[in-house]
């Protein structure tokens, strides 16, 4: 089985070629990201990976995480391998210092999770959400309860989970039910969270529930949910985990993928929990920490597809099977076959653009939160969505291709490459599934500005004129956003908006794509000449294969909106 090796040559092309990390470094507080203190990050970042963490991919998905009377173990090697992470400071890596973090921009510790995202899916989702628990706590939290918990949390001992599922409320969390009732200083949580990622585990001293509930006297709906913090053990005065909670872990779900991520039934009995912010805005807290989640569930969609492509190819190196059709004469690896080229082609050239695509958004959160420039954050906002649902989506079509290469060996479990087809498929449900993510683009980011933002990118893109079939879909889009703009039927808007949300990923990964080229050409005669050269030949492959399908899918949002109403709920089945 091939090990994973970080693609650090890729990496630091986009970084520093396309999502201009020296203009981030230059950002009040991100001076220490200069270009040796990151290249180092980055090469110890991907020891780690290669070395400690995917070693115990494989057999962690075999193992599973185990439920016994409340308690959950994680597969062997997990606990060993967290305490390294911790102790190396790779938890600490995206926080402030004021709370122990390294205070490095998000620029830098996108490719960093990249790695953990790649080598271990499974493993980077205890540290993924104790960081979406962080940032709430550092966004809406008390001081004594940010000093009380944060340290703990950014060092990484005390993880974070997000409590919002409930059996009744998945992407409708205006149905939340769970309860929150005064008492003294504090409030008791009672009810029943589901699908609780890491919501039990052993790896940590304690474990930082971040709840959605309700209070007695709170309105229906969204603008009654509150957000509470609950731990597993009550911090006594001096700080140490104290008396348990009642939170407890009532099982753990059997699972298609990620068997090592423990998703927990948690239930809560008059558990002691704090205010996060004020009564009744406990949603608007969580959506500002889901931009956060759903970004950094956007970049499991190219973790994941950048490990299925190089799985298959060392397979497509080794295995020999077919004649070369120009030189005929023994069988040889299926590497020399133009539809396994074919394939490999689109798994990489995806990938690249999707990675490309998600560290540019990241440097644009970078420069709006150092310079609150509302330009780099709509156009943040506006492609947030697109990282999320097009990188998974594309993530779970590469991993598929990923099991294609592998012929039969693919289907079965030893080789690995089903492991990542099965881990790719959460990737887009969960923090918000793809058609709520292009419900979001369409309503939020594009119909309530008039399309503003999505213009202003519009115009951007025009400027590149000289790259194949950028042309026809940044029209396709521009076409798409004139329509959603002006369509009064929400029904035929919303219709189209999975389609919209596919040409917007497959146009933005074509700009950069074209970005790169440009870049690329500059450098081909210099001493990495193969790797430009092949950037170039990359880039014009997805411009043929994947930009090419841009019109199409205009077609689709602009005039199929009718075709998906058309049906009654009985014609559904009609035989
Ligand atoms: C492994 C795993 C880990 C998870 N981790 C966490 C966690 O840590 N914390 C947490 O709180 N939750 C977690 N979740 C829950 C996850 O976020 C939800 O599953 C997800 O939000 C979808 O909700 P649902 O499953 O209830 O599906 P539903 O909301 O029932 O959706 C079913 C289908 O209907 C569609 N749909 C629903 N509403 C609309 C609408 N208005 N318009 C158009 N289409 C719609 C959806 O797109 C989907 O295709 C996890 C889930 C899993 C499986």
């Amino acid at each position: 089985m091939s090990a994973y090796s970080a693609p650090l040559k890729d990496m630091r092309f986009v970084l520093n070629e396309l999502a201009g990390l020296a203009e981030v470094a230059k950002l009040p507080g991100y001076e220490e990201a200069t270009p040796d203190t990151v290249d180092a990050i980055l090469e110890e970042a991907s020891k780690f990976a290669s070395g400690v963490l995917d070693p115990i991919n494989y057999s962690g998905d075999r193992e599973g995480s185990k439920w016994t009377d409340g308690e959950v173990r994680t597969p062997k090697g997990f606990r060993e391998a967290y305490k390294q992470f911790c102790e190396g400071g790779w938890n600490a890596l995206p926080f402030e210092h004021e709370w122990g973090g390294q205070g490095l921009p998000r620029l830098v510790s996108t490719p960093v999770q990249e790695m953990w995202k790649s080598s271990n899916m499974s493993f980077s989702l205890c540290p993924l959400l104790t960081g979406g628990a962080i940032e709430a706590l550092v966004l809406r939290g008390s001081d004594e309860l940010k000093k009380a918990y944060l340290p703990k949390m950014v060092e990484g001992r005390w993880t974070g989970t997000m409590n919002l599922t409930e059996p009744q409320a998945g992407s409708d969390l205006s149905l939340v039910k769970t309860r929150a009732e005064r008492s003294g200083d504090h409030y008791l949580i009672s009810g029943q969270k589901i699908f609780i990622t890491y919501g039990e585990h052993d790896l940590a001293e304690n474990i930082v529930h971040l709840v959605l509930a309700r209070t007695p006297e709170a309105p229906e709906g969204v603008k009654g949910i509150s957000l509470f913090i609950v731990p597993k053990f009550v911090p006594e005065k001096d700080g140490k985990p104290g008396k348990r909670n009642g939170a407890k872990c009532a099982s753990i779900e059997h699972k298609l993928g990620i068997h090592a991520s423990p998703t927990a039934v948690m239930v809560y009995d008059k558990a002691v929990g704090y205010l996060v912010g004020q009564e009744n805005h406990g949603l608007e807290t969580m959506f500002i920490m889901m931009n956060a989640a759903r970004f950094a569930v956007g970049l499991e969609g190219v973790a994941i597809s950048e490990r299925a492509f190089q799985r298959a190819l060392a397979f497509a190196k080794e295995r020999v099977q077919g004649r070369d059709l120009v030189a005929g004469g023994k069988s040889v690896p299926i590497i020399r076959h133009p539809d396994v080229r074919r394939m490999l082609m689109l798994m990489k050239s995806q990938t690249e653009a999707m990675r490309a695509l998600a560290y540019c958004t990241a440097a644009s959160l970078d420069f709006a939160h150092k310079t609150r420039d509302k330009h780099h954050q709509a156009f943040a906002d506006l492609m947030i969505p697109v990282v999320k649902g097009w990188s998974t989506e594309t993530g779970i079509d590469i991993a598929s291709l990923g099991v294609q290469v592998h012929g039969g060996m693919g289907f079965v479990e030893e080789t690995g490459a089903a492991q990542y087809l099965r881990d790719a498929r959460i990737t887009t449900i969960y923090e918000g599934t793809t058609g709520i993510q292009a419900m979001d683009l369409v309503g939020r980011k594009i119909a309530r500005e008039g399309g503003a933002t999505a213009k202003a990118w519009i115009a951007e893109v025009r400027k590149l004129e000289a790259f194949p079939n950028l042309q026809a879909g940044i029209q396709a889009v521009s076409d798409c956003v004139d329509f959603i703009v002006a369509e009064k039927n929400p029904n035929i808007a919303f219709a189209g908006a999975v389609p919209f949300l596919k040409l917007m990923g497959i146009v933005a990964g074509g700009w950069q794509m074209a970005r790169a080229a440009l870049a690329a050409e500059k450098k081909v005669s210099s001493p990495d000449s193969s790797f430009y050269a092949a950037k170039i030949a990359t880039a014009r492959f997805y411009a043929d294969h994947v930009l090419v399908q841009a019109p199409g899918l205009r077609d689709a949002v602009v005039k199929g909106g009718a075709d998906v109403m058309a049906l009654s709920e009985d014609q559904f089945l009609a035989a």
